[in-house]
């Protein structure tokens, strides 16, 4: 391959956080991509959970494992995944967001559950370093896929970015006795994101006008995450393609998306520690 290397990118439906211990068709895809992907010098994880008034990334050296949820059992409480962060990292990544003003946040976050159950089999030795970009509630979608396509270049430098969300999210319709499937409007909804993920991603804010759009998407943090993924794909002139799917519980949908080339896990920082065409610290 004469290209520059680029690190594949995703969105992952991340779903319940019981999803961390579980073993099911979702956690066994998540698991499957993890064993394709060049290893990664750091993940930027853009997680439907830290959604707050300004846009931050986390650069503490180690980060806290956030327990962002109640009425689980113990051992979910208990859930470690001490990965490293990287403050350097972080301070990359303010710089390719510019001219947006992204804070240093070195205190108050970490890694919650949207990112740490989703790399709980995506990356299980929680070696990887990682860090999280936070979500600007105040900001329209627009915004959003903006600033996913000014992370394009950290792609060229072995980050691996990955939105954790999920497209159909509505939790008071949820009803667990429905399993692993999606109401119909559900199902039209996330098949049409999927229309737009997998021709033309820099399309995603026209569903805001979708008819099913009110019920699937009550609130925006999580189908956000989704932006930036479309943001990285407009850049790269490439469409998404689905590596999972499937319905949850009625109101949610567990879509997956990657855009790249996987299954060359061999392609990873050469024998001095760098990533082939990263940067040269
Ligand atoms: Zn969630």
């Amino acid at each position: 391959m004469t290209d520059v290397a680029r690190m594949p990118a995703a969105f992952i439906g991340h779903g319940s956080p019981m999803n961390a211990l579980g073993v099911n068709r979702f956690t066994a895809a998540w698991r499957d991509l993890g064993t394709k992907l060049p290893r990664p010098r750091a993940v930027l994880s853009i997680s439907a959970h830290w959604f707050i008034e300004n846009t931050a990334v986390t650069a503490m050296p180690r980060p806290r494992v956030i327990h962002d949820f109640y009425g689980f059992p113990r051992e979910l409480f208990e859930y470690d995944y001490p990965a490293p962060g990287a403050p350097g990292v972080a301070q990359e990544i303010v710089d390719v967001l510019k001219p947006a003003c992204v804070e240093l946040d070195r205190d108050s976050w970490g890694l919650d559950h949207g990112t740490w159950s989703v790399l709980a089999h995506v990356f299980p030795d929680a070696r990887v370093p990682v860090l999280q970009l936070s979500l600007n509630g105040a900001a329209p979608l627009d915004d959003h896929l903006d600033l996913g396509r000014r992370l394009a270049p950290l792609r060229e430098r072995g980050i691996f970015i990955v939105g954790s969300g999920n497209v159909v999210h509505n939790l008071r319709r949820m009803n667990p006795a429905l399993g692993d499937t999606a109401y119909a409007w559900g199902e039209r909804f996330d098949a049409d994101v999927k229309t737009i993920m997998t021709t033309d991603p820099g399309r995603l804010p026209s569903i805001a006008s979708h008819r099913d759009f009110a019920l699937s998407v009550p609130t925006p943090e999580h189908l956000l995450p989704l932006a930036y993924l479309a943001g990285l794909c407009d850049v790269a002139g490439e469409p998404a393609r689905v590596f999972v799917e499937g319905g949850s519980m009625g109101s949610i949908t567990m879509t997956g998306y990657l855009l790249g080339e996987i299954g060359r896990p061999d392609a990873r920082v050469d024998a001095s520690g760098h990533w082939p065409s990263g940067p040269s610290k």
